[in-house]
Order: structure tokens, then sequence, then C-alpha cells
């Protein structure tokens, strides 16, 4: 006989009901008004949910109606599971579960001139670059926009709390921000409307990371926005970028680095180009002088990466000796490059170790 498959309360993943801030501000009132409510009542919600309000703070909206509200436009999203802290509490990781158990990670960073949160725009990610502990598990499901949007909202409302903001957004954290294009541009318009439809934030303080998805690169140029995009190329030739980064056997580097040039172009917008340094694998002078040759004369910025650790993988950063040459020959070649200044490694916080494991670190 053949065994039946053992089944017992197996989440159902999938996406939360939708939010308030799943809808741009005429969507709200118009969804507002299909309750039978005023359409001002819209702007009174909003205001709260994106200053991290709960329900009970929620003053100025009579009783039954802010409950009639919140079940009909604030279904519950993300639940804090665990923060863990690390440089004196300047580096914060939370660990998310969703509605359907779905579990997914956001890091703020303090700086003296900004507060940043990394946010994930997909639970896991199916881009599968081997040196990165997310793409290791696959991809479980994209995030909805409000879930992307609560993220932030939550991050700065505990900065609020403590007479701070968050003042950057980089969509850094697990995923693929352009492989759920539609809802990572609606959540970007949430950060960017102003008070109270949205966050008010800046659009140059808005990073997009990306694996290099050309057709979506190509819309995104064509969105009127100004945000920032960074590359994660990581490879300056086709052979080693094609195993570093699979996709790019789909798009190589020239496609790629010229549809992130048109955007750049098109936005004025200085492009990032991120490039995890891995010890005798992309670390050689020649890859230098190949990255820069590509580079040479364009509005870039290098970012170098110290390879992070993760799980399951052997690579480890270049010796600095190695990395300070990389910078040497990519700056007497005129590009500007810096190494980024990794943060949150003892809390499996820093680029590429996002795993969202239950277990505790
Ligand atoms: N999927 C998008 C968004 C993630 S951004 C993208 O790849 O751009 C995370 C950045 O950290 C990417 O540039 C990624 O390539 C880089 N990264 C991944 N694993 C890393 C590791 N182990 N060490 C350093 N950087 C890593």
């Amino acid at each position: 006989m053949k065994a039946l498959p053992l089944v017992f309360d197996a989440p159902k993943r999938g996406l939360p009901a939708r939010h308030l801030a799943d809808l741009d501000p005429a969507e709200r009132r118009a969804a507002v008004a299909a309750l039978g409510v005023p359409a001002y009542r819209a702007e009174q919600l909003a205001r709260h949910w994106f200053a991290g309000h709960r329900s009970e703070q929620m003053t100025d909206l009579p009783g039954p109606l802010r409950e009639r509200l919140t079940a009909a436009l604030l279904p519950p999203l993300l639940t804090n599971v665990r923060d863990v802290e690390c440089d004196e509490g300047a580096t914060r990781k939370t660990l998310w579960r969703g509605h359907d158990g779905t579990l997914v990670e956001s890091v703020l960073m303090r700086y003296t001139d900004r507060t940043t949160v990394c946010v994930s725009s997909q639970a896991g990610c199916g881009m599968a670059c081997p040196f990165c502990a997310t793409g290791q598990a696959g991809l479980t499901r994209n995030l909805s926009t409000a879930e992307i949007v609560e993220q932030v909202v939550a991050a700065n409302a505990a900065e609020v709390a403590v007479g701070g903001r968050v003042s950057n957004v980089v969509f850094m954290g697990m995923g693929e921000p352009l492989a759920n294009y539609n809802r990572v541009i609606a959540a970007v318009r949430r950060l960017l409307d102003p008070v109270p439809h949205g966050l008010g934030m800046s659009q140059r303080n808005i990073v997009l990371s990306t694996v290099g998805l050309v057709p979506a690169i190509k819309k995104l140029t064509e969105e009127g926005l100004q945000i920032t995009l960074a590359l994660s190329l990581h490879a300056p030739d086709d052979e080693l970028r094609n195993t570093l980064v699979p996709v790019n056997t789909r798009w190589p580097v020239s496609e790629v680095l010229s549809a992130a040039f048109a955007y750049t172009r098109t936005t004025g917008r200085r492009l990032s180009i991120e490039y995890a340094l891995i010890r005798d694998v992309n670390d050689q002078p020649f890859r230098a002088d190949l990255l820069a040759k590509r580079l040479k004369g364009k509005l870039v910025h290098v970012n170098l990466i110290p390879l992070n650790p993760t799980p399951g993988s052997d690579w480890d950063a270049s010796p600095k000796p190695v990395e300070r040459e990389f910078v040497r020959r990519l700056r007497a070649a005129g590009v500007n490059t810096t190494v980024r200044d990794t943060r949150g490694r003892e809390i499996a916080g820093a680029c590429g170790q996002l795993s969202a494991a239950e277990a505790p670190v």
C-alpha cells in the first residue's frame, strides 16, 4: 500500500491579503469609499500606518470605524520574531515571520550621517549565486508591496521613538528586487510618497541592487524614478561571471553594463558596481584592469565588498594586499572605488549572509 503523504498543517505559502500599503493614494480612497466610508478616512489611516501606529493609537478614528477599516485594509503582515544586534547596537538584524510562516530578514545600520535599512524583497532568492547564503536556499515566494514597506515602517518607528529616523533604504536584503518588479516599484513609490501618503523619503537615499535582469533594468529606466541602481557585477568577463552570477548566461556583461549605463544616462544617477572580492577567484590584477577598461569614463562608483563567509562555501575574502592592489589599479584608471565597510558579520547580517534561519545565532 502506498504511504499517504504526511501533510499536517503545511503552511499555505502565499501573499498576505490586500493591504493599504499595496494601494496608491487614489486606490486607497476608492477602497475606503467602497466600504461606504468617507474617502478622507483613507488619509487618516495611511498617516497612522506609515507612522507605525497600532490600531489603538488611531484615536482620531471612532472605535467601530477603526475596527472596520483595520479588518478591511490592515491585514497582519510581518511579526517580529527576533532582533539581534552588534557594533554596540549600531547594527541590528530583525527576523520576521509572514502570515504564512515565511521567514525574512532586514538589517538596520546607524552611521554618523545616516540611518539605513536594508530590506528583503523576496523570501529566499532564485538567482543561485554560489557565494551568497540567500541564493543557496532557493526562492520561497515574493514579498508583497506592503510586506516590503513594513520593514521600513517598523524600523523607522523604532528610530523615531529614540529621536532618530530612517533616512536611507537599500534593496539589498534577501531576494532579487527586479524579479518581483511591480511590487518593488510600488514599494519604492510608497517610500517616496509624501506624508501622509507614504514615508516622504528622498530618491537619492534609495538604492536598488540587482544581479542584472536586463529587460527589467530597461523597464526601470522608463519609470521616471531617480533612485540609485547598484549592479552586482563580481566579474568583468563572461567566463567567470557565468559561474558567479548564473543569470549572466542569459544577459552577459556587455549587455548588462549597457542597460545599466543607459539607466544612469537617463536618470543622471551614478551607477554603483558591487564586486565581492573572492580570494584567487576574481581578485587578479588582470581582472582589475579589465574591469577598469569596461567602466572607464562612465558615471560609476565601484564598491568592493570583502567576501563574507557563508555556510557551505570554502571561498574567502582576498588578502588585504591583494585588495589594495585591486583598488589601486581601478583608481589609477580613474574609476571611483571604495571598499565597503561591512557591517553585521558577527550576526550573519552582512552582504550575502541573510538566510532567515530560525535557530539562534
Ligand atoms: N539580488 C540582488 C540584491 C541583493 S544585494 C543583488 O544580487 O544585487 C546583496 C549584495 O551582496 C549583492 O551585491 C551580492 O552579490 C552581495 N553578496 C552576496 N553574497 C556575498 C558574500 N558572501 N560576501 C559579500 N557580498 C555578497
